[in-house]
C-alpha cells in the first residue's frame, strides 16, 4: 500500500494558544517549535500577529529559528493582518473568513459575494509580497458546498496554494467528514487542508477521515489543547497516520516529551487514560490481560510502547492476579515462596479495593517485608 499523501500543520501556537486561559511566552513558543520541528512536523502555525506586538514579535521569535519546518500564521481577510504576517517574515499566511450563512450575517452583515471578492484580493496583496497562502473557510462544516467550491477555484486563480476546511465547531462525525471531504478534493485544483474540532469528540477520527478522503493537510494540536472541547491531537493523528495509513516518517519518540512541555506551558494537565502521551496508555492491572501480556504484547497492546519510546507499566491493585504479582516481585530482585506470594495478593487486593489505590513498587515493597515478618 502507497502510504497516505499527507503533511501536518501543528497549530498548537495558534488555535492551542485560543484555549481559555492560556498565553505562551515568545521562549515556549520558541521550545514547542524547536520540538515539533524535531519530530518531523513540516508546518508550523505560529501565532496571530495582528492581535499584539508581543504576539507579532513571538512569530518572529519562530521564524528566526530557522527550522526545517515551514511557518505559517493566520491573518484575517484585512491588509493591516497580512502586514503583520509579512513583518514576521513567515513563510506561509492563512487567510480566512466565515462562510456558512449563520456567519456571514452575523459578522459581515453584507453579501458573502462582497466578502469573498474582498478576500481574494487579500490573497492577491499576500502573493504580491511573496507569501504562500492558504485560503481557509471558516465553519466550512455548515456551509453550503456549492459556495466551497466556489470559493476554492477562485482562490486557486487567485494563487493560493491550499485551500482549507474548518469544522469550527466540530459537529462533524467521520462518515459525514468523507463524504464532503470526497466532493471537495475531486473538484480543487489544490490541496486541501482539514481542520477539525472536537466537540463530538471525533476530531481525530475526522482527521483521519479527511486523510482517507484526499485530504493533503492535516491539522493537530499537542494534547489536543484548543478552543472549547480541542482540536484534533497530534500525538493520536501520527500514531494513527502509522497504524492505518503507512506513514512512517515522523519521530514518534518525541511525543512524550513534546506532550509534557505543553501541559507545562498550557497549564493543562493531560488525562491519565488520554491516548498515546497519558500515563495509563501503557498500564495494566488486570491479572487476566497481564498473564496474556507476559506471553505476547499483541494479545491486549494495539500500540506499542516502544514506538512511541515508552514502557509497559504493570500497576497492582483489586484486578491483578498471580501471574502479574510474580513478575512484579521478581522485577523488584525478590523472591517469595507460594504461601508469601497468595498472602502479597490478599493485600494487594484488599487495598485495591477498600484504599481505591494502585499499588506502587515502594507500597509493594511494604507488603513483602509485612509478610515476611508474618514468618
Ligand atoms: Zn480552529
Amino acid at each position: 500500500m502507497e502510504p497516505w499523501n499527507v503533511e501536518i500543520c501543528d497549530v498548537t501556537l495558534r488555535d492551542g494558544e485560543q484555549t481559555p486561559g492560556v498565553s505562551f511566552t515568545c521562549e515556549e513558543k520558541a521550545a514547542i517549535a524547536t520540538l515539533l520541528d524535531k519530530t518531523g512536523i513540516e508546518v508550523i502555525e505560529a501565532g496571530f500577529p495582528a492581535v499584539s506586538a508581543y504576539e507579532l514579535q513571538c512569530v518572529r521569535a519562530v521564524t528566526s529559528l530557522d527550522l526545517e519546518a515551514r511557518i505559517c500564521c493566520l491573518a484575517r481577510a484585512k491588509q493591516g493582518d497580512i502586514d503583520a504576517a509579512i513583518a514576521a517574515e513567515v513563510d506561509m499566511v492563512s487567510i480566512f473568513i466565515a462562510t456558512s450563512d449563520l456567519h456571514v450575517r452575523l459578522k459581515y452583515r453584507r453579501p458573502r459575494a462582497e466578502v469573498l471578492d474582498e478576500a481574494l484580493r487579500m490573497v492577491d496583496y499576500a502573493r504580491d509580497h511573496g507569501l504562500s497562502v492558504r485560503f481557509a473557510a471558516e465553519d466550512a462544516s455548515r456551509t453550503e458546498t456549492a459556495f466551497l467550491h466556489e470559493m476554492y477555484r477562485r482562490g486557486a486563480e487567485h494563487g493560493a496554494h491550499l485551500v482549507s476546511f474548518a469544522d469550527t465547531v466540530g459537529c462533524l462525525v467521520p462518515l459525514e467528514m468523507h463524504r464532503v471531504m470526497s466532493q471537495l478534493v475531486s473538484e480543487s485544483r489544490v490541496p486541501l487542508c482539514a481542520h477539525c474540532h472536537n466537540d463530538l469528540g471525533c476530531a481525530t477520527a475526522n482527521t483521519l477521515t479527511a486523510a482517507q478522503a484526499g485530504a493533503f493537510q492535516l491539522h493537530t494540536t499537542v494534547n489536543g489543547i484548543g478552543e472549547r472541547a480541542g482540536n484534533a491531537r497530534l500525538e493520536e493523528v501520527l500514531v494513527g497516520l502509522f497504524h492505518k495509513g503507512g506513514v512512517d516518517r515522523y519521530r514518534l519518540d518525541h511525543l512524550p516529551a513534546l506532550s509534557a512541555l505543553v501541559a507545562e506551558c498550557s497549564g493543562i494537565p493531560v488525562g491519565k487514560t488520554h491516548p498515546v502521551v497519558g500515563e495509563h496508555a501503557f498500564a495494566h492491572e488486570s491479572g487476566i490481560h497481564i498473564a496474556a501480556l507476559l506471553q505476547d504484547p499483541n494479545t491486549y497492546e494495539y500500540v506499542h510502547p516502544a514506538e512511541i519510546g515508552a514502557e509497559r507499566r504493570f500497576v497492582l491493585g483489586k484486578h491483578s492476579g498471580r501471574r502479574a504479582l510474580e513478575h512484579v516481585v521478581c522485577s523488584l530482585g525478590c523472591r517469595l515462596d507460594d504461601r508469601q506470594i497468595s498472602r502479597v495478593l490478599e493485600l494487594v487486593k484488599e487495598r485495591g479495593e477498600h484504599q481505591k489505590c494502585t499499588v506502587t513498587p515502594e507500597v509493594l515493597m511494604d507488603l513483602i517485608r509485612r509478610v515476611r515478618g508474618e514468618g
